[in-house]
């Protein structure tokens, strides 16, 4: 049985029909944004399974920038627990240089939840070379819902709209524009103080290939030099 790992976001919204509508589970963490995933989830998948085994991690672990070290890891064995013979754990290409969304995650993840759990569990990727333009540009070429789409939740703040001042916010942002699609965010994007950091980075040449590609064009519709 396939397992994917849904939070509700846009990346594995797409997974999921990419997939072709895996039976999804989301794992309550109790980090601070938990309440407007689990919103997402309802209004975009609620057939989603929440399980609560995890719930103090993002409580005790979550850092500023709301990452959880080694949070994959523990998703992913929680999926393996469920019966899972392959998990699905949505990264996206630009990004796989994070330890516990590498390559080298993915193999060792294999190996260890196989051997724990005395069974085959593969655990793996399905947008390798995607970045999330791509995705969002693969889900409107499907002709699927528009309006669904921008139910998921992508932004790292607990407060209710999308802050437009988190890096989650830039890139969904960035992918949704560059595919003619708007969003209303608490700070509109081209005031948002993160974007200005975003720009001065790229202007300084930290982005390259396809990414740096990407925020060009962004930026060109935002009216900024590049
Ligand atoms: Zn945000």
């Amino acid at each position: 049985m396939d397992i994917l790992l849904y939070s509700g976001g846009l990346d594995s919204y797409i997974a999921w029909w990419y997939l072709g509508r895996p039976k999804t589970l989301y794992c309550r963490l109790g980090h601070k944004y938990e309440e407007w995933e689990l919103d997402a989830i309802r209004r975009t998948i609620p057939e989603t399974v929440i399980d609560d085994t995890l719930v103090n991690l993002g409580r005790k672990w979550e850092e500023e920038d709301a990452n959880i070290p080694a949070r994959n890891l523990f998703l992913v064995l929680v999926a393996g627990l469920y019966g899972a013979s392959r998990v699905w754990l949505v990264v996206q290409e630009g990004e796989m240089e994070i330890p516990d969304r590498s390559e080298k995650f993915f193999r060792m993840a294999t190996e260890v939840c196989s051997f724990l759990l005395g069974r085959e569990v593969v655990v793996d990727t399905p947008f390798r070379h995607m970045t999330k333009v791509d995705m969002v540009k693969w889900y409107l070429e499907q002709g699927l819902d528009v309006g669904k789409l921008l139910e998921t939740r992508s932004c790292y703040s607990s407060r209710g709209k999308p802050c437009g001042e988190c890096g989650a916010c830039f890139r969904r942002a960035m992918a949704l524009k560059l595919n003619g699609l708007e969003e209303e965010m608490e700070v509109p994007i081209e005031e948002s103080k993160i974007v200005r950091e975003y720009y001065r980075k790229w202007k300084e040449g930290k982005y390259t290939g396809k990414r740096g590609q990407e925020m060009r064009k962004f930026f060109e519709i935002l009216r900024w030099e590049v």
